[in-house]
């Protein structure tokens, strides 16, 4: 099922333009040796390198970018929602919706994150979404995260335009099929464990880690989205204090309002890969409040049907003792060393060679196919696509406005 005004944007358009585009860029590379550089940097940069060799030049390449993405900001004004085509809804955040949009001028599908700024003020939470914001930007670049292209703002709303992500939310394939073999469970598992353990590496915890914040891209890749969660400034071994998330996948720690570390998202992880395994959240009731109590105080459900390995790894995660939880220590390392994994092989898993389980069957990047009808049946929102609106920014908001460099100078030129 696509969702196109002339239906007539395929893949092999799509990379042809964007060969067209790197093709210009290379002729003139001497003015854009730079840009080239920062381009380099925004395809796989982490291409033939081991994990922690990337997440150094991560850190480099984030210190080099610092003045670049101030001048871009610095021209707010760049990117207005008359840029773009609706197409349909997607999705439904606390604060607004998630559009499928078309760039007027270039073609290109983008995920538009729409949301009310009276609604973010009024629940004060101006503070969550700049960390969205600021968290997306430091996260540019990682094969199984969500990149964010630009972010801008009209007097009522602020958004979001990230990559559209197709193949549907992992729990969508979930639920239709019950639970997934280990070795499909573990690729989706490892995939989301080098997502997490890239953000810890930027200090920042996700927290979120949930159903519906894991997508797969065309390819049958793990994407995580949806970082108004997050907690930047927490290195490993370090704590935090806010208490946000949702119940089902949340840690002991967090529930009990204690001080909490970037385990908390090895525990997440460990939720999500029970869930896998299972088709239920390991601490799972009806009532809330049960529900509390056991991740509180449970044991953890008889771990039959499944490998040892898959039985330890789940022992490892949900432990409730945060210093023996596996992860605690040494971070995704320590998963990478558990036998779970045995089969991954974590460089070829980084650079996307490793083919995935599961292949969604979209045709087009505008392909709608796997979201939910209640979404897309839903008529576009009068706020989000208010041309009246245009430009504005409020000085809650200051600083909102961005344009990722990749895209500015690769596509939009
Ligand atoms: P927040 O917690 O910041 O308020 P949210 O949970 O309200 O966020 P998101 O999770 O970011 O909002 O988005 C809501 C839903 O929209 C997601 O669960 C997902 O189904 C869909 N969605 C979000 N981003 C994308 C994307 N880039 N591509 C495709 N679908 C997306
Ligand atoms: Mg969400």
């Amino acid at each position: 099922m696509n969702v196109s005004q002339d239906g007539a944007m395929t893949y092999a358009r799509m990379s042809r333009l964007v060969s067209f585009f790197s093709g210009l860029l290379k002729r003139k590379k001497t003015v854009f040796s730079n840009v080239l550089h920062k381009m380099a940097s925004c395809q796989p940069l982490y291409q033939h390198l081991d994990t922690q060799n990337i997440l150094r030049l991560r850190r480099k390449s984030k210190m080099e970018d610092g003045d670049a993405v101030s001048s871009v900001q610095s021209q707010p004004s760049l990117m207005t929602p008359s840029d773009f085509d609706y197409l349909t809804v997607i999705g439904k955040g606390s604060f607004g919706k998630v559009l499928l949009a078309r760039h007027r001028q270039h073609g290109g599908y983008y995920a538009i994150k729409a949301l009310h700024k009276h609604t973010i003020v009024k629940r004060k939470e101006q503070q969550h979404v700049m960390v969205e914001r600021s968290v997306l930007l430091k996260g540019l670049q990682h094969p199984f995260l969500v990149g964010l292209h630009f972010s801008f703002q009209t007097p009522n709303m602020l958004y979001f335009v990230l990559d559209y992500v197709n193949g549907g939310e992992l729990f969508y394939h979930l639920q239709k099929e019950g639970s997934f073999p280990e070795s499909r469970a573990a690729f989706y598992a490892a995939e989301m464990a080098m997502a997490l353990g890239y953000l810890h590496s930027l200090d920042i915890v996700y927290r979120d880690l949930k159903p519906e914040n894991i997508l797969l891209d065309n390819e049958g890749h793990v994407r995580l989205t949806d970082f108004g969660l997050c907690k930047e400034g927490v290195a490993v071994g370090g704590i935090m204090h806010t208490f946000c998330g949702t119940p089902e996948y949340l840690a002991p720690e967090v529930l009990r309002g204690h001080t909490y570390s970037p385990a908390v998202d090895w525990w997440g992880l460990g939720s999500v890969l029970f869930e896998m395994l299972y088709g239920v959240p390991p601490f799972y009731s009806h009532s809330k409040a049960e529900m509390f109590e056991k991740i509180l105080h449970a044991p953890l459900p008889p771990l039959s049907g499944v490998s040892e390995a898959a039985c330890s790894l789940l022992e490892g995660l949900l432990e409730r003792n945060v210093s023996k939880r596996l992860g605690e220590r040494r971070d995704i390392v320590e998963l990478q060393e558990h036998p779970f994994f045995a089969s991954i092989h974590w460089d070829d898993l980084l650079t996307r060679k490793v083919t995935p389980p599961f292949v969604p069957d979209v045709t087009s990047p505008s392909d709608v196919r796997y979201i939910d009808p209640e979404f897309t049946l839903q008529p576009l929102p009068a706020s989000v696509i208010d041309r009246s609106q245009e430009g504005g920014a409020s000085q809650v908001f200051t600083g909102f406005s961005y344009m990722n460099k990749c895209t500015a100078t690769g596509v939009i030129s």
